[in-house]
C-alpha cells in the first residue's frame, strides 16, 4: 500500500499505486462531472492529491483546460501576487565520476573539458554576478568525492557569503549538489544555506538505474531518500525536480506529487520549491536520443496542474526554457526565474570564449539579466530580488504558515519592491530605470495594509536618498 508517511522510497514513491493512478487518470479524463468537482476543490486553493492532479493532467476537453490554467494564475497571484523572484546558477566544477546519459558530466565524456573553480575564481564570478544585480544563486556542481569535497563547497559558500563589492552582496545561496549524508547536510544547514535542491530526474525506478548505469548516483533508494536526510539534518527548505524528457511525463508528475505528499507528511511541510527541466542539448547529449521528451502545449500543462496540486509551493523554470514558453509559464504558476545565465564552468567572468564546451547544457533564453528584469515589468510581473524570508528565519513551516495566511501581500510584497528599487539605482539601464520607478510607486500604492504602505513609502524614500539599505530584505 502507498504509505507517504514511510521513510523508505520504494513506499512513498509506489510503483502500482503510480501506475493506479494513471489508470484512474485514464478511466476518468472525459468524465467532465469529476473534473468539475476537482477544479471546485482546486478553486479552494487548498491543493490537490496526485490522483485528483492526475486526472486533470490526463484531460484534454478544451473548456476544462482553459479553466486549469485560469486557476493557475489565480493561485499563482493569490498567494505570490505579480512578484517574480529571480538567481542565478553558478557552476563550481564539472567533475563528475557519474555515469548520467543524458549529462555531458558523466565520466566516460572525454571531450569535455573540466574545470573546478578555486576561491579566487569564485571571487570573479560572484563579483561579476554582484555587478548585474544578482543576490540569490544557486550552486551548481558534479559529483567527485576527491575533488568537490564536502569542505570545498563549505568554503565556497563561506567565500560567496563574505563578498561585498559595491552594494552588491549575496544574501541567498541555495545548492544543488549529489545526494549525501546528514552529517553532511548538518554542515550545509550550519553555513547558512538557502534551499537544498536535487531533481529526482525519474522518478521510475528501472528507468533511472537505465540512466545512472554506474557511480554513486546510480543507487535509487539513496537519491529519493535523500530530501528526508537533509529535513533529519536540519535543512527546511528543499527543492526537487524530474528532468522532463528521460520517462513518461505522466508518471513523473505523479511520483513528484507523491514526493511532496511524502514530505509533508513525514515533515509537516512540503518541498519549498519544484523546478521544471527540460532534457537539452550539451557537449555529448542529443535529446533526439530519448523518446520521452515533451512538447510546449505539454510541458505548459504540467506547470499548470502543478500549480493547482501544490499552491503555496515555488515553481522555478530555468534559461534551459526560451523567452515564450517562459512567458506562457510565468501565467500558469511560475514564481521564480533565472536570468542572464551561465551553465559553463566560469562563463560569468571569462570573456565569452568559443572554444569552451565547459558548460552542462545549451541555454534557450540568452538575455542579460537587465532584459530579463525589463521583459517581466513589461509583462506587468514585479522582478523581485528579495530573501527577507531566509534572513528572517521563515523557511520551512514557518515561511508555509506566512503564505498560508495571504500575509504576503504586506510583507513580501513591499520588500519585493524595495529590492526592485535598490536594483533599478545600482544596476539598470535607463530604459529599465524609466519601467521600474513607476512600477514601483503604483505597487506601492495597492498595498492593502496602511501600516505596511506608510513603512515602504518610508524606506523607498531612504533608499532613494541613501539613508540605509538594509531593511530586513
Ligand atoms: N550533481 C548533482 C546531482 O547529482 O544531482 C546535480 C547538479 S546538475 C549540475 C543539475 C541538474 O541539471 C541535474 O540534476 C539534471 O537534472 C540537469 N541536467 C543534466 N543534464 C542535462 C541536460 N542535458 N539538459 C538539461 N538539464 C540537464
Amino acid at each position: 500500500m502507498y504509505d507517504a508517511h514511510s521513510k523508505h522510497a520504494e513506499e512513498f514513491i509506489n510503483n502500482e499505486e503510480i501506475l493506479a493512478t494513471l489508470a484512474y487518470a485514464d478511466a476518468n479524463k472525459d468524465n467532465l462531472a469529476l473534473i468539475d468537482s476537482i477544479l471546485e476543490k482546486a478553486g479552494k486553493m487548498k491543493g490537490l492529491t496526485h490522483r485528483e492532479a492526475s486526472v486533470l493532467l490526463a484531460c484534454s476537453d478544451p473548456e476544462k483546460l482553459q479553466k486549469i490554467y485560469q486557476l493557475a494564475n489565480k493561485i499563482k497571484h493569490e498567494f505570490y501576487g505579480n512578484r517574480i523572484v529571480l538567481f542565478a546558477p553558478l557552476y563550481l566544477s564539472n567533475y563528475c565520476i557519474n555515469g548520467c546519459t543524458y549529462c555531458p558530466y558523466h565520466l566516460k565524456n572525454k571531450t569535455i573539458q573540466r574545470k573546478q573553480l578555486t576561491q579566487e575564481e569564485i571571487k570573479r564570478e560572484v563579483i561579476a554576478l554582484q555587478d548585474m544585480g544578482h543576490k540569490r544563486l544557486a550552486l551548481e556542481a558534479g559529483e567527485d568525492p576527491i575533488h568537490n569535497t564536502m569542505d570545498y563547497y563549505l568554503e565556497s559558500i563561506k567565500t560567496i557569503y563574505d563578498i561585498k563589492h559595491k552594494n552588491g552582496a549575496i544574501r541567498r545561496v541555495n545548492i544543488n549538489i549529489a545526494a549525501t549524508t546528514v552529517d553532511n547536510y548538518r554542515s550545509l544547514k550550519e553555513a547558512e544555506i538557502g534551499t537544498y535542491i536535487l531533481f529526482q530526474e525519474t522518478y521510475h525506478k528501472e528507468s533511472y538505474q537505465q540512466l545512472h548505469p554506474t557511480g554513486p548516483k546510480s543507487d535509487y533508494n539513496y537519491h529519493t531518500e535523500a530530501m528526508d536526510r537533509a529535513m533529519e539534518g536540519g535543512i527546511d527548505d528543499v527543492g526537487i525536480g524530474v528532468l522532463f524528457g528521460l520517462d513518461k511525463y505522466r508518471y513523473e508528475f505523479a511520483g513528484l506529487l507523491m514526493h511532496a505528499e511524502h514530505l509533508e507528511a513525514a515533515f509537516g511541510v512540503g518541498p519549498h520549491t519544484i523546478s521544471f527541466p527540460r532534457l537539452k542539448s550539451a557537449d555529448d547529449i542529443n535529446p533526439e536520443d530519448f523518446s520521452n521528451g515533451i512538447d510546449d502545449d505539454t510541458f505548459a500543462k504540467i506547470v499548470a496542474c502543478v500549480r493547482l496540486a501544490v499552491p503555496y509551493t515555488g515553481m522555478i523554470v530555468s534559461t534551459r526554457e526560451g523567452q515564450l514558453v517562459r512567458e506562457r509559464v510565468l501565467n500558469l504558476g511560475i514564481s521564480q526565474i533565472s536570468g542572464g545565465s551561465r551553465t559553463s564552468v566560469g562563463g560569468y567572468y571569462e570573456e565569452e570564449d568559443p572554444k569552451d564546451n565547459s558548460a552542462q547544457f545549451d541555454l534557450s533564453d540568452t538575455r542579460s539579466l537587465d532584459d530579463v528584469v525589463a521583459w517581466l515589468m513589461e509583462m506587468g510581473h514585479i522582478p523581485s530580488f528579495c530573501t527577507a524570508c531566509y534572513r528572517e528565519g521563515r523557511t520551512g513551516d514557518r515561511f508555509m504558515a506566512l503564505c498560508k495566511s495571504g500575509q504576503i501581500q504586506n510583507c513580501c510584497h513591499p520588500n519585493a519592491l524595495l529590492t526592485l528599487q535598490e536594483y533599478l539605482m545600482d544596476y539598470a539601464s535607463p530604459k529599465t530605470k524609466a519601467l521600474g520607478e513607476p512600477m514601483i510607486q503604483k505597487e506601492i500604492a495597492k498595498i492593502p495594509n496602511e501600516k505596511a504602505k506608510a513603512l515602504a513609502l518610508k524606506n523607498l524614500t531612504a533608499i532613494k536618498n541613501n539613508e540605509g539599505r538594509d531593511f530586513r530584505f
